[in-house]
């Protein structure tokens, strides 16, 4: 015969919620300690199961070899809670098999114990049906061996919970997980000891189911959503607290989950401060999705003066919601060292084309530049031209002052110079007292006008000697054009130096224009 009462509808109520949880927990199977979890639920359906058969079946055998079942699935929630706990948290390599065995001893005495209760009632002293409010339910009274039986559950259950609760408060900054680690047990074990003490009204009716019902939704709310069990406490105490880059574990919305403390550091933050931190109020303009979700390998963030390499990986590739883990490099030190490098090199560079008296450009680099300027005139049809000065009688001042003096008078020229041309024009000291002027877009006139116009700055510009005369010099001046339907830039050059010679010979201190060749 079937009855159906109100007292069915908590066991049922606390399947289904269960069969959620396994649900959710299910894809996370590899996670440390899942397989335990997962073990769990399906013990609880199984005595949910039981609990409704008793429940339901009015017969009196059923309905004890129904509460036989359910006390057999009793005892594997103390052990899957704490197998739970120290896979989930690593401890298992604490734990020899043989400890880990005898765990088990206890509640195996109890199952055999159950089984045969008719011959010693050591579980219980009685199982009599009773009827209240028109439905049957079953009355314990409990033997010796319940007792001890009920001590050990709720020893290893005090341990299991101990232990989780402390690896869970390590790995996060949120209390909520911690509290549901703590109170659904909690909820379970008060439910259960309710039904079993004086204080029930409804002595055949076990609160347990309701416990689990709502322990369930706890774990759920609590724990799952936050995602905290993909992260793993031990490894993490062992692994991310000595790593010296920073690892930061944020949800999909930014929210901070998890922290080592490297990454506090790079943060400028403490973990109180972190506690429902989005990770975009310490790191503004951090391109998150753009490292995430298009496949950039690194994004460069700088803060405080110091530059990191980020790197994002998400935990659960098929799943869009997954978390993500960002690990911080501190490379400052290689940025720095680059830097110097680089300019190391644009140093070097620049005193390979320096001549290094005057400051000015050296012949090589006046080669490097007419070629390059030829070559765009030949391109687009414009023109260049070319100064060529050599200082006069320059050895009689060597000779006279002194070659530290005659030093001086080149620098003095070498600025003379630099002071005439204009910005596009390149100044460059091509021999011992030889300069030249690069002219870009310079036709013969205007080239004619500025040689003049140096011709005349050197002569003006005097250096003073250590016997405090003043010294100065005169130059002559050869000027050549280069365009597009004229000579080659060697042949300029060659130019250039003939009408030097003609402006030598014709008595110094004055400019002679190339012959069209
Ligand atoms: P000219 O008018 O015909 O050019 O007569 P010059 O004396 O200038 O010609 P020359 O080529 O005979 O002499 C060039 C002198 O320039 C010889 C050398 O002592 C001097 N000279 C070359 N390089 C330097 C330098 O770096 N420093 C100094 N102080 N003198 C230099
Ligand atoms: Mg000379
Ligand atoms: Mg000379």
């Amino acid at each position: 015969m079937i009855q159906l009462t109100l007292w069915s509808i908590s066991p049922l109520l606390a399947a289904l919620v269960a069969l959620g949880a396994y649900m959710r927990i299910s894809p996370k199977k590899r996670v440390p300690g899942m397989q335990a979890l997962l073990a769990l639920i399906v013990v609880v359906i199984f005595w949910c199961g039981c609990v409704f058969v008793q429940s339901v079946f009015v017969d009196t055998d059923i309905k004890r070899l129904a509460t036989k079942l359910s006390y057999t699935a009793i005892h594997l929630f103390p052990i899957t809670w704490f197998a739970f706990a120290i896979c989930y948290t690593r401890r298992q390599m604490h734990l020899s098999r043989l400890s880990l065995n005898s765990l088990c001893l206890i509640p195996l005495i109890s199952v055999g114990l159950a089984m045969t209760n008719e011959w010693h009632h050591l579980i219980w002293s009685s199982l009599e049906r009773t009827s209240a409010h028109g439905s049957s339910g079953l009355l314990a009274t409990f033997g010796a061996w319940y007792w001890v039986q009920l001590s050990f559950s709720y020893v290893i259950a005090v341990i299991a919970t101990t232990i989780l609760a402390y690896a869970l408060a390590q790995t996060t900054s949120r209390i909520k997980p911690v509290l549901a680690v703590i109170l659904a047990p909690v909820m379970v074990g008060g439910a259960h000891l309710f039904s079993i003490s004086p204080l029930n009204p409804l002595p055949w009716f076990d609160l347990s189911s309701l416990g689990f019902a709502i322990a369930a939704l706890m774990l759920d709310r609590g724990v799952l959503r936050y995602g905290i069990l993909e992260t793993i406490p031990v490894l993490r105490d062992r692994v991310l607290e000595k790593l010296t880059e920073g690892v930061i574990l944020i949800n999909h919305d930014g929210l901070i989950i998890d922290i080592n403390s490297a990454a506090l550091e790079i943060l400028d933050a403490n973990r109180g401060q972190l506690s429902n931190a989005q990770l975009d109020e310490y790191l503004e303009d951090f391109a998150l999705t753009e490292l995430v979700h298009h496949g950039r390998e690194t994004l460069e963030v700088t803060l405080r003066g110091c530059t990191y390499d980020v790197t994002g990986s998400i935990l659960d590739t098929t799943d869009p919601d997954s978390d993500v883990v960002l690990v911080f490099r501190d490379v400052t030190t290689r940025r720095q060292t680059e830097q110097a490098l680089r300019n190391a090199q644009l140093e070097l560079e620049r005193l390979a084309h320096t001549d290094s008296l005057t400051g000015l450009h050296n012949r090589r680099l006046f080669m490097q530049r007419l070629r390059e300027e030829a070559e765009r005139v030949s391109r687009h049809q414009g023109c260049l031209s070319i100064l060529l000065f050599d200082l006069d009688h320059f050895k009689q001042v060597n000779d006279r002052y002194g070659h530290d003096t005659g030093d001086h008078v080149l620098q003095s020229v070498a600025q003379a110079a630099s002071e005439v041309k204009r910005v596009s024009d390149v100044t460059a000291r091509i021999g011992g007292e030889e300069f030249a002027l690069l002219l870009p877009e310079t036709d013969r006139e205007g080239a004619m006008r500025l040689a003049h116009r140096l011709r005349a700055a050197i002569e003006s510009a005097t250096t003073l000697a250590p016997d405090g005369e003043q010294v100065s010099v005169t130059a002559s001046i050869g000027v050549a054009t280069v365009s597009a339907h004229s000579q080659d830039p060697a042949s300029a050059l060659k130019l250039a130096d003939a009408a030097l010679y003609r402006a030598k010979n014709a008595g110094r201190n004055q400019v002679r224009r190339a012959e069209p060749a």
